[in-house]
C-alpha cells in the first residue's frame, strides 16, 4: 500500500486481520511486488507531491491504468479521480475512476462526522467516518455507485464507487475495526 503519507497503519492491520501479506509501498521496486494496492485517508495533495518526488507517481499511474485492484479511502478517494473540484492549485491525480471529486465537500457543512450507510457487496449497515471527505460529485458510464449518504443536509451524496477494479470510499473504514470493507475489496480482488 500507499506509505508516503496518511493512515497507513490503521490500513495495513485491517489488511493483517484478513490474512493478507501487505506492506507499505514508497518505492517503484516494491510496487513491482503488488498484486493490489490501498491509498489511504491523509492528504492528497501531498500525497501526489511525495509520489513524484519519489518517481512513484509515474509507475503507480501505469499500474492502475493497467488494471491493479486499487482502494482508496478519503485522500486515496481523492488519488484515483479523474477530475477533482476544489483542490490546490495544480493538483495532481493519478486517475483510475471516471467520476468527479469534490475535496472537503462535506467541510462546507461540518468537517467530520458519522453515520450508518448500507454499501453494496457489505452485509447490514457500516458505520461510516468522515474526516474533512470528499463525496464523488459525478459519476461517468461504467461506474457502479456502492453507497450514498442517507440523511441530512447531505442526503443521496455519492460515498462510494468501483469501476473496473478500482474502488473507493469517501470514509475510513480503516478506522472503526470493522473489517467487512476491506473484505469486500480482496474477495473482489480473489475474483478478478
Ligand atoms: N481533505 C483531505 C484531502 O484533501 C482528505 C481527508 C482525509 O483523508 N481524511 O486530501
Amino acid at each position: 500500500m500507499f506509505a508516503l503519507q496518511g493512515d497507513v497503519r490503521e490500513h495495513l492491520h485491517a489488511l493483517d486481520r484478513l490474512g493478507v501479506e501487505a506492506f507499505g509501498v514508497r518505492r517503484p521496486e516494491e510496487l513491482a511486488r503488488c498484486d493490489g494496492f490501498v491509498i489511504p485517508g491523509g492528504e492528497s495533495s501531498t500525497m501526489a507531491k511525495l509520489a513524484r518526488a519519489f518517481d512513484l507517481f509515474e509507475p503507480l499511474r501505469e499500474r492502475i491504468h493497467d488494471g491493479m485492484p486499487t482502494f482508496g479511502t478519503c485522500a486515496g478517494m481523492i488519488m484515483l479521480a479523474e477530475k477533482i473540484e476544489d483542490g490546490v492549485v495544480g493538483q495532481e491525480t493519478l486517475g483510475g475512476l471516471d467520476v468527479v471529486v469534490r475535496r472537503n465537500a462535506f467541510g462546507r457543512q461540518v468537517d467530520s462526522f458519522e453515520t450508518d450507510l448500507d454499501m453494496v457487496g457489505v452485509d447490514g449497515p457500516v458505520h461510516a467516518v468522515f474526516i474533512r471527505a470528499p463525496w464523488v460529485e459525478s459519476v461517468s458510464d461504467g461506474v457502479e455507485v456502492l453507497a450514498r449518504v442517507e440523511g441530512g443536509e447531505a442526503d443521496g451524496r455519492i460515498v462510494a464507487v468501483r469501476q473496473r477494479a478500482v474502488m473507493a470510499t469517501s470514509f475510513h473504514p480503516e478506522v472503526t475495526g470493522d473489517d467487512r470493507v476491506h473484505r469486500s475489496f480482496v474477495e473482489f480482488i480473489a475474483q478478478s
